[in-house]
């Protein structure tokens, strides 16, 4: 079944594609390249140096990155199904994230980390990443799994970030109520459409 990609727009927290696991792609077909060509237009237009595909709604393991957030600059890499192995090393860094614009905080993650994954044109790749990349990888992958940076924050960052979200969660219920976005269950059918054209129904 060929599902159309349709014109792709970031979302914010907490719409429900940001907040589940997304599923294994079976298939890269031409609206699989459409989408990260678009994706990679709304990063740069963001500012952005890496997109998950379910912060443009899909919900989809593949995720963009270039560390120069311009077209004309860095090398844009996708990571299709990627996979995480051997975290060494411990690196605290700021972080902001597309999803919860003007939120800023300091995150702990492992230093070093290996990523396996296929590249659109189906070839694998295979990095030992450190430094920003070995970051902004596993930024991305948490998207995949349905996670946020401040589902890592220590206990006292937690509370402070707790405002930041309450106040996404009072603008996204604010759209949903004005009908400038569907209600949660209108959006959550439209992800299990774009699953089932796309990955295993298992
Ligand atoms: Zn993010």
């Amino acid at each position: 079944m060929a599902m159309e990609i349709g014109r792709l727009q970031l979302v914010e927290y907490p719409h429900p594609a940001l907040l589940r696991r997304t599923r294994p792609l079976v298939k890269i077909d031409d609206g699989v390249c459409e989408a990260v060509e678009q994706m990679f237009d709304i990063m740069y237009e963001a500012g952005g140096i890496g997109l998950a595909a379910n912060q443009v709604a899909l919900p989809y393991r593949l995720f963009i990155i270039n560390l120069e957030a311009r077209p004309d600059a860095g090398e844009e890499l996708v990571f299709i199904n990627p996979t995480l192995s051997r975290p060494r090393g411990t690196a605290v860094q700021e972080e902001g994230c597309l999803s919860l614009p003007g939120l800023r905080m300091d995150v702990r993650r492992p230093e070093r980390v290996v990523v396996d994954a296929w590249s659109l044109e189906g070839e694998p790749i295979h990095l030992d990443l450190d430094g920003l990349l070995a970051r902004v990888v596993q930024h991305e992958f948490d998207h995949l799994e349905g996670r946020l940076f401040t589902d890592r924050l220590p206990e006292a960052a937690t509370l402070e970030a707790r405002r930041s979200l309450d106040t996404f969660r009072e603008v996204f219920f604010g759209k949903q109520s004005r009908g400038e976005l569907g209600p949660n269950d209108a959006l959550l059918a439209q992800l299990h459409q774009l699953e089932a054209a796309r990955c295993t129904t298992t």
